[in-house]
């Protein structure tokens, strides 16, 4: 919008997790004030690593923060798939060289917490966003030049536009959408970390590891300059209730994968102060956006993390936010309604297929299981590169990756 204003009111960002700092500093850095909602009394993130497709980088180089961002990850060499049962590896998918070059990016993983410390410190140092804690996000209310947000706290905020970033159990999106709790997956996963130290010697590969086992599976790999591994495993054992971050004790995470080799098992006796989480996602949908409302990220169109992709989506949606709305300066409901119309596709192809790899590539058995040995081995570096080219060569713009 080259310096541009749409309106002297801020747009206001209702959660200051990845997606709603990356979609405050994408409209600042177009000219616009930002105030942004955060229920929290503190801004942060818990859990430990994330993986960041090339996608993520031309989407971190877009907001700024490019830098920043390289700055912190660590460059694995591999995605490696290993069948549980046998402890053989099934594929990997190299990401040197050839994979830099075709998708203009690296692969890499990072702690989330720095993950969003970049974000927070580039919005911190922005003049045009103000960071307000404490702040739930509870209903809006709108006419045709602006929007209420009333918060717990009975105070209120006007904008010019509300942005619902607040994640997977969004109430800006009980109003746009109003389609009730997200849907129990019944799959549960445990999160730990492992001193590098301990880690077994054969196993501190510098990859992203996939273990996949009947109705189980295990992801490590290394983070935070190698000083730990990141340690994510998961059963499909139809649990009912969604649960987030509920200690839990080893003996009970193990039961879940008695049934996979030693030396997954031996991975798994590493860790340490495990936690719980129940899987949830939504189908999905493409009515984001009331009028001067839209959704962004998990409160748009949370996933399975099967693709390692809901961050780097939330990330992409900032990007073509702040693009159309610079676009149409005037038009915010239009700006709005660009935005969802260039992003439901990708998003929703990326929902699907997280679920459909849960199915078919990390908890099948038996012959299913023998078949996707079967394909998957079959590729070639090549073949992998072009199926992914969809994924990691977009960038929350580009219209032939459905973004
Ligand atoms: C086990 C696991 C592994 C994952 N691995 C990856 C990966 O490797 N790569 C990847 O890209 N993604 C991954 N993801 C997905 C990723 O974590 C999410 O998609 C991403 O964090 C979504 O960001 P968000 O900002 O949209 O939502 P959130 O991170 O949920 O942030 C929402 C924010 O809104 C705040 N909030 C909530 N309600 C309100 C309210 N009423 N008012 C104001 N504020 C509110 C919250 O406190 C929070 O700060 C993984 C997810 C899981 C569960």
């Amino acid at each position: 919008m080259a310096g541009g204003r749409a309106s002297a009111l801020p747009i206001i960002v209702a959660g200051g997790g990845i997606g709603g700092l990356a979609a405050a500093l994408g409209l600042a850095l177009k000219g616009l004030d930002v105030l942004v909602l955060e229920k929290a009394p503190q801004l942060g993130e818990i859990g430990a690593g994330i993986q960041l497709g090339p996608n993520a980088f031309h989407a971190f180089d877009y907001l700024g923060v490019g830098e920043a961002a390289r700055g912190m990850a660590v460059y694995i060499d591999q995605l490696r798939l290993m069948d549980a049962l046998t402890a053989e590896e099934i594929m990997h998918i190299d990401l040197g060289e050839a994979f830099r070059a075709r998708f203009g990016n690296p692969y890499a993983v990072v702690h989330r917490g720095d993950l969003h410390k970049v974000f927070l410190a580039a919005c911190r140092e922005h003049s045009r966003i103000e960071l307000r804690v404490s702040s739930d996000a509870m209903a809006y209310d709108q006419d045709g030049s602006s929007v209420t947000v009333r918060l717990a706290s009975g105070e209120n905020a006007r904008g010019a536009a509300l942005i619902g970033a607040d994640g997977l159990w969004s109430n800006v999106r009980k109003q746009v959408i109003g389609d009730g709790p997200p849907r129990v997956s019944g799959h549960t996963t445990y999160r730990s970390v492992i001193p590098t130290e301990r880690m077994a010697q054969d196993l501190r590969w510098n990859a992203a590891t996939l273990w996949a086992g009947p109705k189980c599976h295990l992801v490590h790999y290394p983070l935070s300059g190698w000083k730990v591994f990141n340690l994510v495993i998961t059963c499909h054992n139809d649990a009912p209730e969604p649960v987030a971050g509920k200690p839990v004790a080893k003996e009970e995470v193990m039961q879940g994968f008695a049934h996979v080799h030693e030396q997954a098992r031996k991975i798994i006796d590493l860790g340490m102060d495990w936690k719980l989480w129940v899987l949830c996602d939504r189908a999905p949908v493409e009515n984001w956006v009331d009028g001067r409302v839209a959704l962004l990220g998990d409160a748009a169109h949370p996933m399975l993390q099967y693709m390692a992709q809901g961050a780097c989506m939330a990330m992409e949606d900032a990007v073509c936010l702040s693009h159309m709305i610079a676009a149409y300066p005037d038009r915010i409901e239009g700006a709005l309604d660009a935005y969802r119309s260039r992003r439901v596709l990708r998003t929703t192809r990326v929902q699907l297929q997280s679920r459909a790899i849960g199915d078919h590539v990390y908890h099948p058995s038996g012959a299913h299981a023998q078949l996707r040995n079967a394909i998957m081995r079959a590729k070639t570096q090549e073949e992998w590169y072009e199926m992914l080219q969809w994924l990691y060569g977009g960038n929350g713009l580009d219209e032939k990756n459905f973004g």
